[in-house]
């Protein structure tokens, strides 16, 4: 008989645990644009798993507008591919559930659920070696990235004004707007002056012609890239046409899978990959060293403040230094950790084993959601 050693040294998974939380967040404006409904709450579908010796890990599933169907995703899509089972070879084990699950889509709510899962998955087997999950991965020491203040769309030439110079003070020294409109774009660069690093981003707002009549707007106001400016954002053809006509686009938030990302490394100056959405970790990483390959720097999307935050951050040390952390520029009215937030502009990943979240229960139960 054979026996597999890697089944008996490591431990059974014992239990998954969903945790829908909703936290209210104020961002000085009107909350809407880009979104289903008014945007004034943070969706989150927190996942966690233990194992039989007792070792906790904790994932977080993309869930904004659309939370209980990312939980019921969690619970009875990926659920039954965890529970009693001894996972060691994670991208082995993500894979074969995509291969498993892909009559419903490789893409959206049954990747952001998968992706929710591996991060647990990795945050439990770096806990379980005691190590950060940068260090699990080989990387040396955590480093030190610039930050940008993700401001939400705020429509209104005064109210940008307002938040940009608030930004400015608070030390940040890159700045991405949610605006669509030239003279609201124009008016942010001559709030934060030159020098600083502007991007925009459209949320898929525009079509090529569009987009390309925007041209003289986006070189005066000297933009570092253009996020996401067509519809669909898969039309990665056209993104293509628009980086040939001179102007940088960053786009992949809405994409899962690194296979889909191979599609858009090569048209893309900025691919963005999702932590919670493109698959987690395991597909991230492959991601990353994809944009190794080409000789691209990536700009992940990180406009969230649960494990998945976390796990972009322990991915740091794995990326060139030139690449910048989204922080959604916002004020939630509570933490469900000790979050790093950035300091003068500077944000560097938690030297705490795992990804280094610490869930505050009493924060969980506060803001539960019951589905
Ligand atoms: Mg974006």
């Amino acid at each position: 008989m054979t026996v597999d050693r890697n089944s008996i040294a490591v431990p059974k998974i014992v239990s998954l645990q969903t945790f829908p939380v909703r936290i209210p967040f104020a961002d000085g404006g009107p909350g809407t644009g880009g979104t289903p409904s008014r945007w004034h709450m943070l969706d989150i579908v927190l996942i966690r798993l233990e194992d039989e010796a007792g070792n906790v890990g904790w994932g977080d599933a993309f869930a904004y507008f659309c939370l209980e169907a990312v939980k019921a995703a969690v619970d009875h899509m990926i659920a039954p591919f965890v529970t009693m089972a001894s996972i060691d070879d994670i991208p082995a084990w993500n894979f074969d559930v995509q291969r498993k699950l892909h009559l419903f889509g490789r893409y959206g709510i049954t990747l952001f659920a998968l992706s929710g899962v591996d991060i647990a998955l990795w945050d439990l087997k770096a806990k379980r070696h005691g190590l950060p999950l940068w260090r699990l991965l080989g990387a040396e020491a955590p480093t030190s990235h610039h930050a940008y203040a993700s401001l939400v769309r705020y429509g209104e030439k005064d109210l940008v004004t307002r938040q940009c110079e608030r930004a400015i003070g608070l030390g940040y020294r890159h700045i991405k707007l949610h605006e669509i409109a030239p003279d609201v774009i124009t008016r942010a660069r001559e709030a934060i002056g030159p020098g600083i690093p502007l991007m925009v981003d459209a949320n898929c707002a525009w079509s090529v012609e569009e987009t390309l009549a925007l041209r003289d707007t986006f070189r005066s106001c000297d933009l570092l890239w253009v996020e996401e400016p067509v519809f669909p954002p898969d039309d990665y053809q056209a993104m293509a046409e628009i980086e040939a006509a001179g102007v940088r686009v960053g786009t992949g938030e809405n994409a899962c899978t690194a296979f889909d990302f191979n599609r858009i490394i090569s048209n893309v100056t900025y691919p963005q990959p999702s932590m919670t959405k493109v698959g987690g970790v395991s597909e991230f990483l492959k991601v990353l060293a994809a944009c190794k390959g080409a000789g691209k720097i990536p700009m992940p999307h990180t406009p969230y403040f649960g494990p998945g935050y976390f796990a972009t951050l322990a991915m740091l040390p794995l990326m060139p230094k030139e690449t910048l952390v989204e922080f959604l520029f916002v004020e939630p009215a509570a933490w469900l950790a000790a979050t790093p937030e950035p300091i003068e502009g500077f944000i560097t990943a938690s030297n705490n084993s795992g990804i280094g979240f610490e869930a505050n229960l009493d924060i969980i139960e506060c803001y539960a959601v019951w589905t």
